[in-house]
């Protein structure tokens, strides 16, 4: 990744902790206390989740850690994929799983997210060369899990104001 444009200049320390346990959404939100890692907004740094991300194997570590930077990049500069026809938004959350794929991570994110997401997610992830079917395969893909018909994306941030977390 060390080539990749938009990753020049970023500053962000990353701090191993012993667990999640001590954060307010950890009270609330067994995923978020299960994340193997998360990036926190109110001062930039991703916090690494002690012995259950150590516990993964290497390449899903790398696709953690690639997604946090993900949420760092969608902070800095707001990359925005919007469905032309209706005008809808992705979630940064989906915005920053097509940033890993398009860092050359596709393989190692796919792996963790036909577990949690499912299959049709991955697929739709391998369509992150072609932006515009990508945007509105996931923008459908959405719309059905809103509407219940697909896995959900989990929603990790609680208030939504401090971390955004990898699965
Ligand atoms: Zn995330």
């Amino acid at each position: 990744m060390a080539n990749v444009e938009q990753l020049a200049n970023l500053d962000l320390p990353v701090c191993l902790l012993p667990d999640f346990e001590s954060f307010p959404e950890a009270n609330f939100s067994a995923a978020f206390r299960s994340t193997p890692a998360a990036y926190q907004i109110h001062e930039p740094q991703i916090l690494v989740n002690g012995d259950r991300f150590l516990s993964l194997p290497f390449h899903i570590q790398q696709a953690a850690i690639a997604h946090e930077i993900a949420h760092a990049i969608c902070k800095r500069t707001p990359l925005q994929l919007v469905d032309p026809d209706w005008g809808i938004r992705l979630s940064e959350e989906i915005v920053a799983d097509f940033l890993v794929c398009s860092w050359g991570l596709l393989d190692e994110l796919t792996e963790e997210r036909s577990r949690s997401y499912g299959a049709r997610y991955c697929e739709i992830l391998r369509m992150w060369p072609r932006q515009a079917d990508f945007v509105r395969q996931m923008t459908v893909w959405y719309q059905q899990k809103l509407s219940g018909q697909a896995r959900p994306v989990v929603d990790h941030g609680g208030s939504g104001s401090m971390h955004r977390s990898f699965l």
